[in-house]
């Protein structure tokens, strides 16, 4: 099965009831990039991926559709059967820009699952459940409305929240801590407070020394390994690595040395479902929770999140987190969804998403 097109698409997102605040970055609208890949058994595939903005990660959309422009030539003729060489093949043709070949590398596995009829969650493994916990992350705003928020989540079931803190004096995140913490006490809901990159390691210590009774583990605080390495010992809870978690070598690296207790992990800047199938292993042999996240996008990307999540062990399971809830539009009417907070395994084979004809409007770029 042999890549004869490749077509690359721009689509924009509007984010629902914008802003969505974050320490370092707000967003309106996400600039989503699509990729078709065309076969010659008539088969198609599709990837997605993209970015939270320009300043979220060194990530942006159009570097995306520029590294998808630079590999597209060299890729027609592979094979999409066989990921890991394909995943070889584009290190051969671009250095980095594993957020970029994530899209190529998510329509193969969609397309490795329509030719042997197979779910990718079990092309991945196997699904390990059929209705995935998501959880919700309520962005930077007043303590009272965040409170609100994570109540009305809570009621509509989702075994997880997060609240985004950082990028305004500390005592107000504290603030918001406390009174969620209010809200969800006792309900066995689990807690993170995801910093972003935002907290200085002053900020950060002050923050988990004044609340050691609230469970929470702590979300990228600080903008670097170092800063992190720096206040670990010092620090009441679990931490989790996100945005530092750039590539496989960076896991290995704080899973082996005990610089975290988790991950927050997106599957396009790991570099697609390959790679983060591997993380996956990484963290079960060391009994690692983490997320599965979709780094925003649509319907293809918040389906290769959910057939990752699925196949990972439930009890490491921090939650698939897609775009959807925040989002307009959907690309395929039995799209991915959050009802209740969960999100179920979709069905046929692939990634069981197809987007409707025309949906994207003309490509920005083609080869093949
Ligand atoms: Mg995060």
């Amino acid at each position: 099965m042999k890549i004869t097109e490749i077509h690359v698409y721009a689509h924009n997102l509007p984010v629902k009831n914008g802003p969505h605040v974050m320490a370092n970055a707000k967003v309106w609208s996400l600039d989503s990039t699509l990729v078709k890949l065309v076969t010659d058994t008539g088969l198609v595939g599709w990837g997605e991926t993209c970015p939270v903005g320009p300043t979220y990660q060194p990530q942006h959309a159009k570097g995306a559709r520029a590294a998808l422009a630079e590999m597209a030539p060299g890729l027609i003729g592979a094979s999409t059967l066989q990921p890991m060489l394909l995943r070889r093949l584009m290190d051969g043709l671009l250095n980095g820009h594993r957020y970029a070949k994530a899209a190529i590398d998510i329509a193969a596995y969609d397309l490795i699952g329509k030719a042997y009829g197979m779910r990718v969650s079990d092309l991945l493994g196997g699904a390990a459940t059929e209705n995935v916990p998501s959880y919700y992350a309520a962005g930077v705003g007043d303590p009272d409305e965040t409170a609100r928020i994570v109540a009305e989540k809570v009621a509509e079931g989702y075994p997880r929240l997060q609240v985004k803190i950082g990028g305004r004096p500390v005592e107000v995140d504290i603030a918001a801590l406390r009174k969620v913490w209010e809200v969800v006490r006792g309900k066995g809901v689990r807690l993170a407070a995801d910093g972003n990159r935002g907290l200085t390691t002053r900020d950060a210590l002050r923050l988990s020394r004044e609340c050691p009774d609230i469970p929470f583990v702590m979300e990228q605080p600080c903008n670097t390994l170092e800063e992190i390495a720096a206040i670990r010992r010092q620090i009441h809870h679990g931490i989790y690595i996100d945005e530092n978690g750039e590539d496989l070598a960076t896991v290995i690296r704080a899973a082996g040395t005990g610089l975290c207790d988790g991950f927050g992990m997106k599957v396009t800047r790991i570099g697609g479902l390959h790679a983060m199938a591997i993380f996956r292993d990484i963290c079960e042999v060391r009994s690692m929770p983490h997320t599965c996240d979709d780094a925003w996008g649509g319907d293809i990307i918040a389906a290769a999140c959910t057939h990752i999540g699925a196949t990972v062990q439930p009890r490491l399971l921090e939650g698939v987190w897609v775009a959807e809830p925040y989002i307009e539009g959907t690309y395929d009417p039995n799209g991915v969804k959050v009802v209740g907070g969960h999100i179920k395994l979709p069905e046929g084979p692939g990634l069981g998403v197809v987007p409707e004809d025309g949906i994207f409007g003309k490509p920005e770029f083609s080869v093949g």
